[in-house]
């Protein structure tokens, strides 16, 4: 048995996986495969609608939002945000925890003006910025944050800290719907499906009704959120296949207990290696912060890069995969969204146990 700790694409729920399988050569009496169909049959709007429906219905979001289906990544998203929502003239602000943050901010600074509201560079991107430094300007076009940072292992806790009262845009693409959180404070989500989600080549973006409207009007059509909700995002051609797991996704989350279920069982596989590394007596360091750690990637060093290399090694002879850290800071990092089983965690945990005993 595999144990799949990739950062994403990553481990997606078995039963869905069955499922795929056995829907694959004819979906639902149709004589043909989901991959064979038109975007703009029956079987595939109903696809689409139920999506969006399943994936509010978990948020608890009513008709005064929207979910779009789009494709380019989260990294599409960078570029889009401050295309449609930064006119000129105004100012968009950045809260930057890590990486992704820092990207996203760097996209921006190619379309208009941005303020870094605040950063945690300075440390090494360990923790979380003081409440006190996070209020934007009043004027603001929008705050754009990143509710978890996936190559630091950082993560905001989901009871964010009230940050004023301009539009909130949030990248989730590491942590979305790992978790109940109050979802109306955002004007805008977005996430990557191949982490939690599905597979790659979708992204979702969840969108409030009035942001749509205040939207530029002067992109291309292609370029523009409003066209994907004016089309329920059957514009041009949506990624079919990736979409339709999404559906599948939603599905098992809803059969698993929803949110607070998945809530549950990530900080239950977060406090097993979290445990590990603190008993070690400093054989793993984690990289966050106690307060800032994330429940979805934990980051942590060994005593040298050799013995990390030894550690990724017999991590992998014993079944885990994907336990290297980023390749732009190195290190361990175990990745454990929603899909990875506690059992998965449960025998990381134990690996480092034993690890520790051999080499400390
Ligand atoms: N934001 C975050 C938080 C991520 O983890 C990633 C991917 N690892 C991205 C953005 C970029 O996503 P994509 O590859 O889908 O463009």
């Amino acid at each position: 048995m595999i144990h799949n700790f990739n950062p994403g694409p990553a481990a997606l729920p078995p039963e869905v996986i069955a499922r795929v399988q056995a829907e694959l050569p004819d979906y639902r009496g149709t004589g043909m495969s989901i991959l064979e169909m038109s975007h703009r049959s029956k079987e595939y709007e109903a696809i689409n609608a139920a999506a969006e429906a399943q994936l509010k219905a978990l948020l608890g979001l009513g008709d005064e939002y929207r979910v779009l289906f789009m494709q380019g990544g989260a990294s599409m998203q960078f570029a889009l945000i401050p295309l449609n929502f930064l006119p000129a003239g105004g100012v968009a602000e950045y809260i930057v925890t890590g990486s992704w943050g820092e990207k996203a901010y760097e996209e921006a600074q190619r379309v208009g003006s941005v303020h870094l509201r605040a950063s945690t560079a300075a440390d090494g991107y360990r923790g979380l910025p003081n409440v006190e430094d996070c209020t934007p300007d009043a004027n603001a076009a929008y705050l754009h944050i990143t509710t978890n940072e996936t190559i630091q292992g950082v993560q905001w806790p989901a009871e964010l800290p009230l940050f004023g009262d301009v539009p909130l845009i949030a990248d989730m693409s590491s942590d979305f719907l790992s978790r109940p959180f109050p979802a109306t404070r955002f004007a805008l989500m977005y996430a990557g499906a191949q982490k939690n989600l599905g597979p790659a080549g979708v992204t979702v973006v969840v969108i409030r009704q009035d942001l749509i409207e205040r939207s530029r009007k002067d992109l291309p059509v292609i370029m523009r959120y409003a066209t994907f909700a004016k089309n329920n995002s059957l514009y041009n051609t949506p990624p079919v296949f990736a979409v339709y797991m999404v559906h599948l996704v939603l599905e098992w989350i809803k059969d698993q207990g929803g949110l607070a279920a998945m809530a549950e069982r990530n900080a239950r596989k977060a406090a097993l290696v979290y445990a590990a590394i603190d008993a070690s007596e400093g054989f793993y360091s984690g990289h966050a912060v106690p307060s800032a750690r994330s429940l979805m990637n934990v980051t942590f060093r060994l005593l040298s890069p050799d013995l990390e290399k030894q550690f990724l090694a017999e991590a992998k002879e014993a079944g885990m995969v994907g336990l290297a850290g980023h390749r732009s800071v190195g290190g361990i990092r175990a990745s454990l969204y929603n899909a990875v089983s506690p059992e998965s965690a449960a025998a990381l945990a134990h690996f480092m146990q034993d690890f520790a005993k051999r080499y400390g």
